[in-house]
């Protein structure tokens, strides 16, 4: 994919202010932390339009990135982060299942988890919940480089098992821009179809 533009369009607290217009949107979603702003950016081949958060769990809105005024990417808040209130999670889980339940123009829903670990107890039921829904799925399995490449293989069939899943899943490294390749192939051969 060629990125002829970027840019930020909004953060929404409320659905009345996710965009119009119906531009298919690719969701990214994953636990706070597992390499989402870094892997967005390195997509993008922006230094910093997603923030890397300094501080996990702090971005708590959708935000939405419009590119080649094609298509977007949607980025939303990062589970599983214990600091916030029980009410705050339930409010936040509510409108991601709003916007993932909803929204027409969702193409595909990349679900992120680190490679390094068995999936959480959150990645999993995020993950059977995704499986519910009507929409594309796949599976980035971030920080690759943090393990050996032999390793990889192991690694996959892990998550594949903690998660229960036979969605793909695709290892990655932001750090090495490996596997970018890969997910701009699935992301191009959903928007042809
Ligand atoms: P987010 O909370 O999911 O948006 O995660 P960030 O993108 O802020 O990344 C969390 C931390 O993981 C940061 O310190 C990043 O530098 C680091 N990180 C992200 N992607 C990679 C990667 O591919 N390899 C390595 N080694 N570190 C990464």
């Amino acid at each position: 994919m060629i990125i002829h533009s970027s840019t930020f369009e909004i953060s929404a607290v409320r659905p009345s202010q996710w965009p119009t217009g119906g531009l298919p949107e690719f969701a990214f979603l994953g636990r706070s932390n597992v390499g989402k702003s870094t892997l967005l950016n390195r997509l993008l081949n922006r230094k910093s339009l997603a923030r890397v958060s300094a501080q996990p769990g702090k971005t708590r809105q959708i935000n939405f990135y419009q590119i080649n005024e094609q298509f977007r990417f949607v980025d939303l808040p990062g589970y599983g982060y214990a600091a916030v209130s029980k009410k705050e999670r339930a409010q936040f889980a509510a409108m991601i299942d709003r916007y993932l339940i909803d929204r027409e123009p969702l193409l595909r829903i990349a679900q992120l988890v680190d490679i390094r670990h068995a999936p959480s107890k959150d990645d999993v039921e995020v993950h059977a919940g995704l499986r519910t829904l009507d929409v594309p799925l796949i599976v980035i399995a971030t920080k690759a480089d943090k393990i050996g490449k032999s390793q990889i293989d192991a690694h996959v069939r892990q998550i594949r098992k903690g998660l229960q899943t036979d969605v793909r899943i695709l290892p990655v490294s932001a750090e090495k821009r490996t596997g970018l390749e890969e997910i701009w192939a699935i992301l191009e051969a959903d928007l042809d179809n």
